[in-house]
């Protein structure tokens, strides 16, 4: 197979490699923008792989991870974390300047001073090995596949699961727990999701099982709690379908109370098991303080929270504003937030479970008033329904924070063509050394 030189051009949505040859481009992982490169391409053309780095970038380090390579979840390891932050922040430069043809000056993009170990929820699989020594082995699935990717450390997870974990495998050994078996349907133990808050340290630990039936659990609780003190709660977790979902529907408390307590910007939150929590909590404030900076709130204003979560936006803003309008689709997420709002004796929130588009397309109708909007739509954006009927309730602010600025530009594009314009662009590090990028964008009316 021919060997050629060429150039990283740039990166695709993925923040992976581009480099062209032949007039076609070919996207490889672990690469630079700048750097020159020895590729191998088969005759036809149609496959592409490295051979080796000719010119490493001063970018370049060497990735502090043992499955850099398997796990695929920090694909930007081998990138300098200040350059990281300057590709997402030109990521989202770029972005806008193919969307709208003009333009616009994008904030550079918060990092962490830290960026190691922030995961609040860490999520492992259990994997049976056949060998010798029966034994049981843990990590993550990689990328796109069901394979496991076996790690005991990884630099973005909490370093207190990962040891808990290495507990749980042990007593799974001591204890003849199998790990599940996809396929077959048969052992125990699919997965164990952890999460810990920072702030008030306290551990939740779930055992995702295949059936109900957990033999030995009050033992297992037992061992596991003595050689962890730092465990607060432990649930089981039923999840007998044929999935990739990681949660079931059932659950059980085995320990403690069933929920930990979070606190961000002086606020406490209960996080459960299954609700949606921001998964890098010292962030999260960074993410909210900076959306409500540019929200820019009065005391008379009335707030609209869409895609509120447990709650968290809304309540933060609570004591800036007359009142806030929270909604969320989920029925889980709504008691959180509700729960939420008495825990911290907040009383002008008022939480509704509806379809964010059906809640704001009724609210249009009723032409009620809404000074400033702040939405947070899942990774797929937001739609038509919702853009059209915030457009007729016509608030002096939108403040769109969203996981994934590909969607949010095509809702942009509505809300641009439609009296709105873009007054600030701030991508906010949520989740350092992966691809991910998180932006808030700052609209008002013309
Ligand atoms: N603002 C929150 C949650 C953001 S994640 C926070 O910062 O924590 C997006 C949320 O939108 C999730 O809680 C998800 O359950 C919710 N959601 C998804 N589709 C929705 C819809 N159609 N209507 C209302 N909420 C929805």
């Amino acid at each position: 197979m021919p060997i050629v030189k060429a150039k990283v051009e740039k990166y695709n949505n993925d923040l992976k490699g581009v480099v062209s040859y032949n007039n076609k481009d070919y996207t490889l992982d672990n690469l630079i923008v700048g750097e020159e490169v020895e590729l191998e391409i088969s005759k036809d053309q149609s496959r592409v792989s490295l051979k080796k780095v000719l010119t490493e970038s001063v970018n370049r380090i060497k990735p502090e991870c043992g499955i850099y390579s398997k796990c695929g979840g920090c694909s930007l390891l081998h990138i300098k974390y200040q350059e990281q932050l300057k590709i997402k922040t030109t990521f989202v430069e770029n972005l806008f300047f193919e969307t709208f043809n003009k333009y616009y000056k994008v904030n550079d993009c918060l990092g962490m001073k830290e960026p190691w170990h922030y995961r609040n929820k860490n999520q492992i699989v259990f994997k049976n090995v056949k060998g010798g020594k029966s034994r049981i082995a843990s990590g993550f699935y990689e990328a796109s596949s069901h394979n496991v990717v076996e790690f005991e450390t990884c630099a973005v997870q909490d370093e207190l699961s990962d040891k808990i974990v290495g507990i749980i495998k042990e007593l799974m050994i001591k204890m003849r727990y199998n790990a599940f078996d996809e396929d077959r349907g048969t052992g125990l133990i699919r997965h164990v999701l952890i999460k810990r808050s920072a702030s008030t340290k306290e551990v939740m630990v779930v055992i995702v099982t295949g059936s109900e039936i957990f033999p030995g659990c009050q033992n297992f609780v037992k061992a596991l709690t003595s050689r962890c003190k730092d465990i607060t709660t432990i649930i089981q977790n039923v999840n007998n379908r044929k999935t990739s979902a990681v949660l079931g529907d059932k659950e059980k408390v085995l320990y403690g109370k069933g929920f930990i307590t979070d606190i961000l910007l002086g606020k406490k939150f209960k996080i459960s098991a299954k609700s949606f929590y921001q998964i890098n909590s010292s962030q999260c404030e960074v993410l909210y303080t900076k959306a409500l900076e540019l929200a820019n709130l009065s005391k008379n204003d009335i707030l609209f929270d869409a895609y509120c979560g447990v709650g968290t936006i809304g309540l933060i803003a609570s004591d800036k504003v007359n009142k806030v309008i929270s909604v969320e689709l989920v029925k889980d997420a709504v008691s959180d937030a509700i729960q939420n709002a008495k825990m911290n004796n907040i009383k002008n929130v008022h939480f509704f479970c509806d379809d964010a588009s059906n809640f704001m397309k009724n609210m249009a109708v009723k032409k009620e008033k809404v000074d400033v909007l702040i939405m947070d739509p899942p990774r797929k954006g937001s739609d038509e329904r919702f853009l059209n009927a915030a457009i007729k309730l016509s608030p002096k602010k939108i403040v769109y924070i969203s996981c994934d600025p590909r969607t949010q530009v095509i809702d942009l594009k509505h809300l641009l063509s439609n009296g709105y314009q873009i007054t600030a662009i701030q991508p906010v590090d949520m989740f350092p050394h992966t691809s991910h990028i998180e932006n808030i964008v700052c609209l008002s009316k013309k």
